[in-house]
């Protein structure tokens, strides 16, 4: 009776000594794993000189599993820019390490959900995370009222955070947005939006009929240029803007998939979708247009983006990208979620 008993006590002595001896490493990792959340953002890239681009969204519309929705981060000269916020964007750039808290503009390139979806998380999580003024978004007319509408979303939320924690630490006059509708651009010429330093913003139109209003952005830092196309089919003001560009990052949609797409769906009687497919090719630029466009503009380096159809494997990137580096020759790269590009002056 008694051995039978201490065979039963004898995991939870061993499970007991165990605990004893692990705690303690338990302790110091836990400890560890805080510590390094604590310190993982790095502000360097704010101001180290350079022009830094990361992307922080590659795909479009439809859900991809391997990339969020478009989102492009600009860090130079102390400026933390955002172009689009996507779905699921946030989480990519919160990844990244940046300092989130000092967001200091949003550029929209048009109104498309895939563009906004994650603008009211952008605006609401770069104050949870301590911005300390309104955050200025710019974009195309229309874009006061969809600001209008994230703040009315988000109003209950900022009014209980600012009830936690206190005005001191969560600051209620800093939640908001700053809404700037850009007027459309004429012709091809680019406009500045602003310019902070070293740093000069302009916008220029694209063609997305029928979105009304549709824009490209180009960033200039010390002597180096960035130009991000926007949703646009092969455009005149992108090869006009980025031209000898250091950087250009072009939307890029297969047609080869999607006219497969519209040939199976007519095939399996889904009309809708059929429908729908079609549709969607007609205002985008192909990859092999987007390659040709940017050789013809001296592009040094060009980044497809706002890629579809999702690519789940090397066979469907390796058709995509099919043609393009016999049309281009400076570098091309099919742009993934968490890319950086850092750029030194040039003067
Ligand atoms: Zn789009
Ligand atoms: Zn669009």
């Amino acid at each position: 009776m008694r051995r039978a008993s201490l065979l039963l006590l004898l995991p939870l002595i061993v499970a007991g000594v165990l605990y004893a001896l692990c705690a303690p490493l338990l302790e110091a990792v836990t400890r560890q794993r805080i510590d390094a959340n604590l310190q993982r953002v790095d502000a360097r890239l704010l101001d180290d000189g350079r022009l830094h681009v990361l992307l922080c969204g590659t795909a479009a519309a439809l859900p991809d599993p391997d990339r969020a929705g478009p989102c492009t981060a600009v860090l130079a000269g102390g400026q933390f820019i955002l172009i689009d916020a996507g779905p699921g964007s946030w989480r990519v750039l919160d990844g990244l390490n940046l300092p989130l808290s000092r967001l200091s503009s949003v550029l929209i390139t048009h109104l498309h959900s895939d563009h906004i979806g994650e603008l009211g998380e952008a605006i609401e999580q770069s104050w949870i995370a301590g911005r300390k003024q309104p955050l200025d978004v710019y974009g195309p007319p229309g874009i006061e009222d969809v600001l209008q509408g994230f703040a009315q979303v988000y109003a209950h939320d900022v009014g209980y955070r600012v009830a936690h924690h206190g005005e001191t630490y969560m600051p209620g006059a800093a939640a908001p947005a700053r809404a700037h509708p850009l007027a459309p651009p004429q012709g091809t010429q680019a406009q500045r939006v602003f310019s902070a330093g070293d740093l000069e913003v302009s916008v220029f139109a694209v063609d997305h009929a029928p979105v009304d209003h549709a824009y490209g952005y180009r960033i200039r830092y010390r002597g180096r240029t960035v130009v991000i196309s926007g949703d646009t089919r092969p455009a005149e003001s992108v090869r006009v803007n980025a031209r000898n560009a250091d950087l250009l990052l072009h939307e890029a949609l297969s047609t080869r998939f999607t006219e497969r797409a519209v040939q199976r769906a007519a095939a399996l009687g889904q009309a809708r979708t059929a429908k729908l497919a079609h549709d969607v090719g007609d205002y985008h630029t192909t990859p092999l247009q987007a390659a040709q466009l940017a050789q013809a503009a001296g592009v040094k380096e060009l980044v497809l983006t706002h890629i579809f159809p999702p690519l789940p494997n090397a066979l469907a990137r390796h058709l995509f990208l099919e043609g393009t580096r016999e049309v281009y020759s400076g570098k091309l790269l099919l742009g993934e979620d968490g890319m950086r590009f850092d750029l030194s002056p040039q003067e």
